[in-house]
């Protein structure tokens, strides 16, 4: 006797349905509402629940998600290769509002253990992080991190790491061209995250097209002036370095201040509206929109709530749910914002001959999601509900608490990149199909969508958001556990589970521009 079968609608009117039996169901298989099988239907893929006539709506999550380019029966697996994509919502006729939003709720009485920085923002690590001003010196700057780690890390307690900030930019660019503001800004950005407690330390070539000056902050001579005379650049062909040692003395001599200062610190209680949470997700399947990304869309409310701010990205993922998002926006040029953001986008994958249909990838459609509407409208779900107050360029810094939207594309260690450059303290990623993305500049928390993925990656994932699916636990529960577990995990109470096994990826600049 084969398990019960699980259906999951969103909307009333939607006329397909997803199966959430992790094995699948077989052909023939009745459904509560009389809809028979007709062929097997994996794990996240839809199945239709009327019939749907050539060039009907396919509808879910009450939305078209495309149209049917052929009859499919009531109990056909809905396959992308029935569904014609819908065209984008026209950017131009999506009406802006200064209507007044709803202020959330407060929720008081939420902090976290953190490092207080100059700047007012909290660090959730107490980081070493070393930039470069451009590629040719990263091997050195590799060399350097593993020489502090083995020979001067364990004597400042307080310090949780030293991280090499490599970049494949800085050269062989055109540095002054109008798409060199996004590498630039996001280098020196990354640079300036909580995490790092405002240290800044660059190592930098000599002969390269991006001065290692442009990585300081506008105001790094008061920072020496006042707490911190330390040097903050150190130029490999500097010529009072001979050989290779005294550079590597050079560097170590700087490193070893930075990490004297940074021991110093100690995490004292902040208050929750210090989160910076960064919100992604990536190999995601059909349950990612009914179970993680609601989840953390919970969450990011909650968070919202206390009084903190949350970040959402990933332009293509968006594009098809802009309709969706602007009425969300506080005002009228928060709206203009985030549709220029999407029209910026458009161009961008015009000149390059593609578009939009890029997304999703082979192990998405796997997965049981068709196209990239269906896509968008669960990626969407881990924003949450809260107004939209600003809409970031890529790799800017965020401006205001609560709810952004920063621009970024959806590819899974860009969209980090940028977001730790916009000034995340920690990110939340939400994945189906598993992947071991991380970071070791922030905690990244890894929630499963479905219980067969976070079972078989048990320690790879963080959260099973699949208990959701199988009816276990609601969204709002799940959602108060990860927002506990944020709390938990900026403090360093918890450990994440790819800090416990040490895997991170590069960073990855976005640099629209041309190589020269
Ligand atoms: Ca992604």
């Amino acid at each position: 006797m084969s398990e019960a079968p699980i259906i999951i609608k969103i909307a009333k009117e939607d006329n397909v349905g997803v199966v959430v039996n992790v094995n699948g169901l077989q052909k023939g298989t009745l459904l509560n509402d009389g809809t028979i099988l007709s062929q097997n239907v994996p794990a996240g893929h839809k199945v239709a629940l009327t019939n749907i006539s050539e060039g009907d709506k396919i509808i879910r999550y009450g939305q078209i998600i495309g149209y049917a380019n052929r009859l499919i029966h009531r109990g056909e697996l809905v396959h992308e290769s029935v569904i014609s994509l819908p065209a984008p919502p026209g950017l131009d006729s999506i009406p802006l509002t200064d209507d007044p939003k709803p202020e959330p709720e407060p929720l008081t009485g939420y902090s976290f253990y953190g490092y207080r920085n100059a700047d007012g923002s909290a660090g959730t690590r107490n980081i070493l992080g070393i930039t470069i001003s451009v590629q040719c010196v990263a091997g050195f700057t590799n060399f350097i991190v593993k020489r502090i780690k083995e020979e001067l890390l364990s004597k400042y307690p307080n310090v949780d790491d030293v991280v090499a900030l490599n970049h494949t930019y800085g050269c062989g660019v055109a540095i002054n061209d109008s798409s060199a503001v996004i590498p630039i800004r996001t280098i020196k950005n990354i640079a300036a995250n909580p995490n790092f407690g405002g240290q800044i330390l660059v190592v930098g070539l000599g002969c390269e097209k991006l001065l290692p000056e442009r990585l300081l902050p506008q105001d790094h001579h008061t920072l020496e002036k006042s707490d911190n005379p330390v040097s903050n650049i150190v130029i490999m062909q500097d010529e009072s370095f001979r050989g290779f040692d005294e550079m590597a003395g050079g560097i170590m001599k700087a490193a070893e201040e930075h990490l004297k200062w940074l021991d110093r610190r100690k995490r004292v209680i902040c208050p929750a509206s210090d989160l910076v949470v960064g919100m992604q997700c990536g190999g995601s399947d059909a349950f990612s929109g009914i179970t993680s990304n609601p989840v953390a869309g919970f969450a990011a409310d909650l968070i919202v709530r206390t009084g903190g701010s949350v970040m959402f990205s990933e332009v293509t993922e968006v594009r098809d749910a802009v309709h969706l998002l602007v009425p969300r926006t506080i005002d009228s040029s928060v709206g203009k914002a985030l549709i220029n953001e999407m029209k910026w986008y458009d161009d961008y994958l015009l000149k390059w001959g593609t578009d939009r249909s890029a997304n999703p990838s082979p192990g998405n459609k796997r997965g049981g999601l068709s196209n990239v509407v269906e896509k968008a409208l669960g990626s969407i779900a881990k924003s949450g509900t809260s107004p939209i107050v600003d809409v970031l360029g890529p790799g800017e810094k965020i401006r205001r608490k609560g709810l952004s939207f920063a621009a970024t594309p959806a590819s899974d260690f860009v969209c980090g990149t940028l977001q730790l450059a916009s000034g995340m303290n920690i990110h939340v990623f939400m994945t189906g199909l598993g992947t071991p993305y991380g970071l070791a500049m922030v905690p990244v928390i890894k929630v499963g969508s479905n219980s067969k993925l976070s079972d078989r990656w048990f320690d790879l994932i963080d959260l099973d958001a699949g208990q959701v699916a199988l009816g276990q636990k609601t969204i709002e529960e799940m959602g108060w556990e990860l927002f506990r577990m944020i709390l938990e995990v900026a403090s360093g109470e918890k450990e994440v589970a790819c800090d416990k096994s040490g895997l991170y990826n590069d960073l990855v600049l976005f640099n629209p521009g041309p190589t020269t």
